[in-house]
Formats: C-alpha cells, structure tokens, sequence
C-alpha cells in the first residue's frame, strides 16, 4: 500500500491507475465504520484510497481538534487489511498553505441541526471535501450514513457543482449494544460508556411507535425525550424529524416518511445518531432492544 504525503505523490499516484478509483475521506482513528465503508468502496472500484486528515477548518473554537484521538499505525493496518491501495496523509501547511482564501458553502442544508450547534462546521467539511475530491479525482467515494447530514449536502455539493463523482452511502456500524461505532467513543468511559446506548434506544423507540402507527410529530419526538431524559447526565442538543432527502423539519403528520436525527452530549463526548423510520429497523438495532 502506497502512503501518499506530497500532492506531487498523490497526483503521480493518480495518474499511473488505469482502472477505476474509490475513495473514502475520513479524519482516522479508524474502526469498523471506516472498514465497512472501504469494503463498499472497492465493490464499486478496481482500486481504493483511502484519506487521513484531521481536518482543522470543520472544528469550532473550544471543539475537540487538540485531542482528536490519533494513530497512524492502527490506520495504516486497518486500510492494509481492507485491501486499500493507497493512503493519503496530507498535513494542514499542505492543505491549508500560506494566503488560502476560499470557501465552499452549501446554503440551507447546512444551517440547522448540526450545522446550528456548531456553526461553519459544514463549511469546513465541504470545503475539505471539494479539495480532496480535486486531489484525488475519484470515480466513487463513499461516505458513512451515521453523518446523515453531511452525507446529504456532499451529495448536493457533487450535483451543484458538477463533480463526476458517484456518491455511495453506507449504513451505519454499530456496537452490540446500538451504540454508533466513532472515533469520539473513545472518550466515553465506564458509566459514560454505559449512558451512551440511550441515542439507539430512543431511535428504536421512536421507529416502534411510527411501526405501530404514530406519525404525529409531537408524539414522536416526545418518546424520544422521555427516553434521553432516563439520563439526566445526557444533554440533547437537538432532536428533529426532517425530510429524509431536503432535511427540511417536519411538524404534524408526517406519514410521508422522516428521518430522526439526534445529537447529544454525553459527558465528555458529543454524540450524533439518525433512523429512516419508513424504512425496516436495521439488524444492528433489532438485537440490542427488541425481542
Ligand atoms: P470520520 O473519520 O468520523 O470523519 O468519518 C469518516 C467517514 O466514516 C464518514 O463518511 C462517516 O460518516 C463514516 N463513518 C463514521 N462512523 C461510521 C459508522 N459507525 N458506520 C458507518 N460509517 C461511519
């Protein structure tokens, strides 16, 4: 496997494939989300790179860009052993050098949810995004449905802006006991740990009820609290049902189908999660909670 660390390397990297190329962007501190994702990949692409980047430009003042868990070994075996071809390991003077002055913002979709709870958040991933994209110049590139948001507008930013990019979404890897596999969940210890499955438990309570027949907003979005709530050392940043492809919120009936998404802190660790309710309950989140 080819580590790439100079845009000099990447673009000769680039140059010698004759097939076609997958990439799957990601911020390291790989786990079997990431696997999952290069698996996919390479179902869509005769060849796979795979990117490292912590990237500074997605994170807000006082967020978690120092303590970012880090490990390049453990990355670099992990892509090994999903069969990646390349890596690439750019660092910040390399992405972000000297006078960098531009942005890429995707209106509307980017301003609620996570958006709101940490502004220019989707500002940096887009922009990151479109310059991996233009580096790597992939066929596929795939991307993890947990990021139920970020995938949305990556999709819009790939049609908006014309890249000939075909975007894959993956369904999210999860723990045994619901919990979304993150690199973040290394924050989470002991009881900590413990607090975190109450994001999957109320997803699936959420999904039991529009199974069973709710689809008053109110209704459902109130399960969803009263289960965050059995934590009172769990803080809601937010909780919505959206459109599941506009992200629009939806309020009273929403029989035409919806998305929950939530973020929430659990002591140290910001936490996102997500469930398509007009779709089957996933067998990752049938085992934990149901029987
Ligand atoms: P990150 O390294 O956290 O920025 O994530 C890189 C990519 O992996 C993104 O497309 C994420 O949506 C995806 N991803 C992260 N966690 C998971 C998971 N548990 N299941 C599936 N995809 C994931």
């Amino acid at each position: 496997m080819h580590v790439l660390r100079t845009i000099e390397a990447l673009r000769a990297w680039r140059a010698e494939r004759t097939g076609t190329v997958g990439f799957v962007p990601t911020m390291g501190y790989l786990h079997e989300g990431h696997e999952a994702l290069m698996h996919r990949a390479l179902e869509h692409a005769d060849e796979l790179i795979v990117s490292v980047y912590v990237n500074p430009t997605q994170f807000g003042p006082g967020e978690d860009l120092a303590s970012y868990p880090r490990d390049f070994d453990g990355d670099f075996a992990r892509c090994e052993a999903a069969g990646a071809h390349a890596m690439f390991f750019p660092s910040d003077a390399l992405m972000y050098g000297p006078g960098f002055a531009t942005s890429v913002q995707v209106h509307g979709m980017s301003a609620h949810m996570c958006g709101a709870h940490r502004p220019g958040h989707f500002d940096g991933v887009t922009l990151v995004v479109a310059k991996l994209f233009n580096l790597v110049q992939p066929d596929v590139a795939v991307f993890g449905q947990k990021d139920y948001q970020q995938l949305a507008i990556i999709e819009q930013m790939v049609r908006d802006l014309n890249f000939p990019i075909e975007v894959v979404g993956v369904p999210t890897v999860r723990e045994s006991d619901g919990l979304a596999k993150s690199s973040r969940n290394r924050y989470l210890e002991g009881v900590w740990r413990e607090r975190a499955s109450v994001l999957s438990r109320a997803l699936v309570q959420v999904w039991q009820a529009w199974d069973c027949g709710e689809r008053d907003s109110s209704s459902l979005l109130e399960i969803a609290h009263a289960q965050l709530g059995l934590c009172p050392e769990v803080t809601p940043d937010y909780v919505e049902l959206i459109d599941p492809r506009s992200l629009e919120r939806l309020v009273g009936d929403i029989s035409g189908g919806a998305v929950m998404a939530l973020a929430v802190q659990v002591g140290p660790a910001r936490l996102i999660d997500n469930l398509r309710l007009d779709e089957v309950l996933p067998g990752a989140l049938r085992s934990p909670f149901t029987s």
